[in-house]
């Protein structure tokens, strides 16, 4: 998504196993991609939950084996998806963290949370994972005049638009080529990440982007091919050692772990071997694996995602060898065979590698901000013009067919008009929108309902006009006018429900805030609780010395002994409970008394480089 905060355009690419952020640097004419608290330009799009924090990215990922139950991954995939959902039943078999049934069959993740049980839906967790994500772009973009920012200036980002996967890749791309190339090209972008997989082909003319047809699965990336190795080297270890690890979730996640490596190997080697010590029961797990038998347990996967490039190709009404250039994105898009299918597909054109897959979204995201934001300097003219993905028509009344009123793959925005016909006589029209390619409307996704009121007394058959118009943000609007009366009514849907909208994305950022108050509760907490520890440490020290001691009084000495040992008692108390507050104040108070007690006993003066260096050293 492109966003612009404290003035700066930056890009988000929300990953479902990895996230990027990346910032247009005007001054500098380019895009940069922001390295992370870890040094590392990509973070693992993993929360953890434990008895005292909430971790998220390199931390919630580093814990993962020994915290698999709490530590959830892959909540992207799960978005606007059932209980139910039979994808959903398969994946949950290999997931370590726990997935239940809410109301309405609505997905939640259990986790334990500072010992409590918390049950979190899918959107909560990404939430989280981009208020990491904001996180690393304030670290960057913060000047010290800016540290002073409160949380509610941070969060006065402004979402400007969510754009496609790979539209954004595809624009970091042809910023990348620039000037190369005269006249019109047309380029098929190939994204295949950690869960979802994208095929878009767009048409480059000069700085005008036009999007010609996108496909893709929501539900198929880099996640499954390791799911898949995780399956193989269950049934090898029962067939081995005869016990089945399928259910313990610790060992899943670190078998599932050394899969995901392996697989990483095996794009530059041909074999490597997957080792696990103690894998289950004290059993240390040792095999071997060649890209051959990875392919092979792939194959179907990969010709599935080779099944979709030639039906975007054939929604685009581009010829194959129309295509002048194939970029690869996302991290999946490096497996050998998967580029192999893709060149027996276009045997005469080189795969375009050179933009890093990890981060092009973020970076075309990050371009296409600054292109929205205006006013910046320096940035290229870029117009992107984009295609719904889905086709979009309404059902009326008692109708249970899917009228049509936008295919898909239409150039948006668009704005069209059809004529329709009450069903019943009742006066008061019921109209549903919906998306998708099904011809029974309740085979498709409903995007939302509303009534319009006729004329007392009109008859079945009564003619209604009907417009869909979808603005350049991709927020649709359905209006029905009933035409001899004039009467109307409508109804503004925001766009993609499965993925995240920008509704949806203010909203979690408000979610996430909560979130961010609790963690930096315990930071402050974990804080005041090592400088009260420290500030006892140093007051024993002090009192050791003979000196000190000597100048200080009975009653003084009883009165600092009497505050370190509350200290201490509050220190070593078994409360996870306990208020900052009541720790704060214990510091504060033990700090003042020994200021006090510094002066008092004359110290200072003859002392004070000793004693404060005692003291605070
Ligand atoms: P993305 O969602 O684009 O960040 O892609 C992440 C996915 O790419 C994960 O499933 C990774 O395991 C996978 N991946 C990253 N590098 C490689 C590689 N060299 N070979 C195979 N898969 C990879």
């Amino acid at each position: 998504m492109g966003i612009k905060y404290e003035g700066r355009a930056i890009g988000i690419d929300l990953g479902t196993t990895y996230s990027c952020v990346a910032v247009w640097l005007e001054n500098h004419n380019r895009v940069e991609i922001i390295y992370n608290d870890q040094g590392n330009k990509t973070t693992p799009s993993f929360v953890a939950f434990t008895d005292d924090q909430r971790l998220i990215g390199d931390a919630a990922k580093n814990q993962a084996a020994t915290n698999p139950v709490n530590t959830v991954f892959d909540a992207k995939r799960l978005i606007g998806r059932k209980f139910s959902d039979s994808v959903v039943q398969k994946d949950m078999m290999l997931w370590p963290f726990k997935v239940i049934a809410g109301v309405n069959d609505k997905l939640m993740i259990n986790v334990q949370y500072k010992g409590q049980e918390k049950h979190f839906c899918a959107e909560e967790i990404s939430s989280m994972v981009l208020t990491k994500m904001r996180e690393v772009a304030e670290t960057y973009l913060m000047s010290p005049r800016k540290a002073t920012i409160d949380s509610g200036a941070i969060a006065g980002l402004n979402v400007i638009q969510i754009i496609n996967e790979p539209t954004a890749a595809a624009i970091a791309y042809g910023f990348d080529k620039r000037g190369d190339c005269d006249g019109k090209q047309n380029i098929l972008v190939f994204d295949l990440g950690g869960g979802t997989f994208d095929v878009s082909i767009l048409t480059m003319k000069g700085d005008v982007f036009e999007v010609k047809a996108t496909s893709g699965n929501t539900h198929l990336g880099g996640e499954d091919f390791d799911s898949r190795m995780v399956n193989y080297f269950v049934e090898e270890f029962k067939k081995k050692n005869k016990v089945d690890i399928s259910g313990n979730p610790k060992s899943l996640r670190r078998l599932r772990t050394a899969c995901e490596r392996a697989k990483r190997t095996l794009s530059f080697a041909f074999v490597t071997t997957v080792e696990v010590d103690s894998l289950f029961q004290g059993i240390d797990f040792c095999s071997l694996i060649t890209r051959a038998r990875f392919e092979e347990m792939n194959m179907d996967l990969f010709n599935e995602c080779m099944k979709t490039v030639e039906s975007c190709l054939s929604d685009s009404k581009i010829q194959m060898s129309d295509i002048d250039d194939i970029v690869l994105v996302g991290g999946s898009s490096r497996i050998p065979k998967v580029q192999d299918l893709l060149q027996d597909l276009f045997p005469k054109k080189v795969l375009y590698k050179s933009i890093n897959p990890d981060e092009a979204v973020a970076y075309g995201a990050a371009l296409q901000a600054a292109v929205l934001s205006k006013g910046f300097k320096n940035v290229p003219n870029l117009v992107l013009q984009d295609v719904t993905p889905l086709s979009l028509g309404i059902a009326v009344d008692v109708d249970h067919v899917m009228g049509v009123v936008i295919p898909r793959n239409t150039t948006v925005p668009l704005r069209k008009t059809k004529g329709y016909a009450t069903g019943c006589d009742n006066g008061v029209v019921s109209i549903r929108v919906y998306e998708g390619e099904r011809a029974r409307a309740l085979d498709n996704n409903l995007l939302g309902s509303f009534k319009l009121s006729c004329r007392p007394g009109a008859p079945r058959g009564t003619p209604l006009e009907v417009c869909f118009s979808i603005n350049e943000n991709g927020i649709l609007t359905v209006s029905a006018k009933e035409i001899s009366s004039g009467n109307m009514n409508q109804i503004t849907i925001n766009n993609e429900k499965e993925r995240l909208s920008t509704f949806e994305i203010n909203k979690m950022i408000e979610e996430a805030e909560r979130y961010r108050m609790e963690d930096k509760e315990f930071l402050r907490k974990a804080k005041v609780m090592n400088d009260l520890d420290y500030c006892v440490y140093k007051v024993k020290n002090a009192l050791k010395k003979k000196d000190v001691n000597l100048n200080l009084s009975r009653g003084e000495r009883e009165k600092i002994n009497n505050a370190t040992t509350l200290a201490t008692n509050l220190l070593h108390e078994n409360n996870k409970q306990q208020k900052i507050d009541v720790v704060e104040d214990h510091l504060k108070e033990l700090e003042i008394m020994l200021e006090k007690l510094v002066v008092n006993t004359g110290i200072e003066n003859k002392h004070k480089s000793s004693f404060l260096g005692y003291l605070f050293n």
